[in-house]
């Protein structure tokens, strides 16, 4: 039952033509799937919507081939040959009961066209604004231009309306849309009516919501989607200028959907924001209009949700990640299901397929990217097929997936771990400056636990061979984790560092376990890139420590340049006063600290230090398998069928691979081996009929 409370998330709300059946607003987001991955697409929309959300949302979608953002795959509507793709989507979302919803964008500056070669349009001539810094620029665009790209925007409408979406959008945000570079004066200096005043700089947008308009004439609404603050102060869009702009436009469009400054503004990791930031930067507009306004947030909790609409802020709850997290989200309020929510921990995996043009993953959710291609549902599961019974060794991100999964299933499971307190390096993590929401991993997969019968948990209780074959178990899945290495092989030395005299070398394992180097200078030597070498540069800064930190990589953690952190992360260890030396590894370590090396020339210094810390790879912790099954192979006819490793104890990953893992490890169990030579479902473009 739900609680009354929450009774306002469940009003309808009428968004122009078109009726939302709750407040739920899957905003647009990318998904690294798009043109590639139609049908991924559209099952992974479609659970969305059967999930609660009254609106779900397409990424951009890119109108025309000027607008061609290479390499990253969104979807496209160039011309009709793409309508299948987005009417399947549009089906997909309408077959469970929400409204679909198609952002189009022509993304201007922000679209380099690696793949159409067209050259990019903008309101100046000026380099591209990308984040690879392709060596174009924009070219001015002419009136013909601007009378062309209303053109392709109208026919993306028609297009739109001919695959069936009631909700359209004018992409004007994030620095990502061409419009928004009309509109910002970063961008744009033009001295005819599309420059100068906001009047003038929002002239082309006024137009495309106009000719948006009358193309859809009732049958779907037009939703307008902008940045309400560049926070470049003068130099760019600031709240004032959109206050001016929403003013000006108030009731043309049927939704104001408004964003914060760039991508990395708007999507920012809990290190770094708390959930509902924007919040400060959206009050106020809504008095503006007397459309529905929808916002972002990282909404994960109702009562913020409820503040957000009877304050004034929001009409619509708008989520990308919450809703990527828990595609059933509204409909566990609406059931009163709170405890069973599975929060986004705002750690931007999600965000990486993007950059990385792989179909999305989230680590709280491994079905995602997973409903067509596996088959996979974020709350259901098929039943088990045998009485098998289980142990599952490690209760990290992998073991407490493996076992809630297999629980899930209906086997009787035991899930054996090692310390007092279940999480793994998650729980060890979370302890780190910045990283506490990733507790929630664990938490989430606990509580589940907790409430299965068949499942049995047994802190405290490392797990040997013998214990594992003891317990006559049918199943027995090793996810017993991964040791971090203290002889600096990782990517850089691939041999174990030389040591010429004794240096305290400290490992993370070491440091989240309370030991501390015994002098104030230390060294951390990142050859990992994602974020531990950062956070723990950070811990120790944090607690007097005088810290540099080595990497061979151009940037500090220079892999979360796929998680949308590597500028806040850089500033942060600088504000820390931790030293830096990019482009630097480590060479060997004597008695008096650690000698570094240019990566280009080989240049060598001596660094005087009381310790390193050496962030660089992990080595499984897998011998528990091969013990079992050793003995098991010198006393046969044991109930024993399977040993299995997971997780970071069969490749260390990310935590999102270990729960992936986990689930997967669940999802096979009794399944007979796959022949198939690709283990999921994939699209293979269709040949052209032209031929030569
Ligand atoms: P993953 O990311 O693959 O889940 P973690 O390192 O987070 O791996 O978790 C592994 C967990 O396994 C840790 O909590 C560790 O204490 C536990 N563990 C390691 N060896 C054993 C063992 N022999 N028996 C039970 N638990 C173990
Ligand atoms: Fe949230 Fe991380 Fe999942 Fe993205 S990947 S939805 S940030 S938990």
């Amino acid at each position: 039952m739900r609680d009354p409370r929450y009774d306002i998330l469940f009003e309808p709300v009428r968004i122009g033509p078109v009726t939302a059946r709750n407040r739920f607003f899957q905003v647009p987001h990318c998904n690294g799937m798009g043109y590639r991955d139609p049908s991924a697409q559209a099952a992974m929309r479609g659970v969305k919507a059967e999930g609660g959300w009254a609106v779900v949302c397409t990424e951009q979608v890119e109108i025309h081939p000027t607008s061609d953002i290479t390499p990253f795959i969104e979807l496209r509507i160039w011309d009709d040959a793409d309508l299948p793709a987005l009417a399947r989507i549009c089906d997909a979302i309408h077959s469970q009961g929400a409204l679909a919803g198609i952002e189009l964008a022509h993304n201007g500056m922000n679209s380099p066209n690696l793949y159409s070669r067209e050259v990019p349009l903008g309101p100046a001539s000026l380099p591209v604004a990308t984040w690879s810094h392709d060596p174009v620029q924009a070219r001015a665009m002419t009136r013909a231009d601007i009378a062309d790209l209303r053109r392709w925007h109208a026919d993306a409408v028609r297009r739109s309306l001919a695959a069936g979406y009631d909700l359209v959008y004018v992409y004007a945000a994030h620095g990502l849309g061409g419009l928004h570079h009309f509109l910002s004066r970063r961008y744009n200096d033009r001295g005819d009516e599309y420059g100068g005043s906001l009047r003038n700089r929002a002239r082309l947008l006024s137009e495309i919501l106009a000719d948006t308009r009358e193309i859809a004439d009732g049958r779907a609404a037009v939703a307008c989607r902008i940045t309400v603050d560049e926070m470049l102060g003068e130099a760019g869009i600031t709240r004032a200028e959109t206050e001016e702009l929403v003013g000006l436009l108030a009731e043309v469009p049927d939704l104001w959907d408004f964003v914060l400054g760039s991508w990395e503004d708007d999507s920012v990791t809990s290190r770094f924001a708390p959930e509902a930031a924007q919040e400060e930067h959206v009050r106020g507009l809504k008095r503006l209009t007397t459309k529905p306004v929808v916002g972002v947030g990282r909404f994960t909790s109702p009562d913020t949700m409820v503040r957000q609409v009877t304050s004034g802020v929001l009409d619509l709850i708008g989520a990308a990640r919450p809703s990527i997290a828990d595609p059933f989200l509204p409909r566990k309020i609406e059931e009163g299901r709170l405890e069973d929510i599975r929060e986004c921990i705002g750690c931007n995996v999600c965000v990486s397929g993007d950059f990385t043009a792989s179909p999305i993953r989230c680590t709280q959710n491994p079905a995602m990217g997973e409903e067509f291609r596996r088959g996979w549902h974020p709350e259901r599961i098929r039943p088990r097929r045998s009485d098998a019974r289980i142990l599952v060794a490690g209760a990290g991100p992998a073991g407490l997936e493996a076992a809630r999964a297999l629980g899930q299933r209906g086997y009787r499971v035991t899930l054996a771990e090692a310390s007092r307190e279940l999480g793994g390096r998650v729980a060890r993590e979370s302890a780190l400056p910045g990283l506490a929401a990733w507790r929630r991993v664990a938490e989430y997969r606990e509580q589940q636990l907790r409430r299965m019968p068949n499942v049995e948990i047994y802190p405290q209780s490392p797990i040997d061979a013998d214990d594992a074959l003891a317990g006559g178990f049918t199943h027995v899945v090793v996810a017993t984790g991964a040791a971090w290495r203290a002889d600096g092989v990782g990517r850089w030395h691939t041999r174990p560092i030389p040591v010429g005299g004794p240096l305290p070398v400290l490992t993370p394992d070491d440091l989240m376990a309370g030991r501390r180097p015994a002098g104030p200078r230390v060294v951390v030597f990142d050859d990992d890139h994602y974020y531990l070498g950062g956070v723990l540069a950070e811990l120790l800064a944090g607690e007097g420590c005088q810290v540099r930190l080595v990497t061979p990589a151009a940037h500090v953690s220079a892999w979360t340049a796929n998680t949308l952190e590597l500028v806040r992360i850089r500033r942060r260890i600088m504000r820390a006063g931790i030293a830096v030396d990019t482009n630097r590894t480590v060479t060997r370590l004597d008695g008096d600290g650690v000698v570094t090396a240019c990566v280009f020339t080989g240049a060598e210094a001596l660094v005087e230090a009381d310790a390193v810390v050496m962030v660089t790879a992990r080595l499984p912790r897998d011998r528990l398998a091969a013990d079992v099954e050793a003995i098991a192979s010198r006393r046969p006819g044991g109930p024993l069928r399977s040993v299995q490793v997971i997780g970071d104890a069969w490749a260390p990953g990310t935590i999102a691979a270990a729960v992936w893992s986990g689930r997967r490890c669940a999802e096979e169990l009794d399944e007979p081996p796959s022949t198939a030579p690709v283990p999921f479902r994939r699209e293979v473009a269709a040949l052209s009929r032209e031929w030569p």
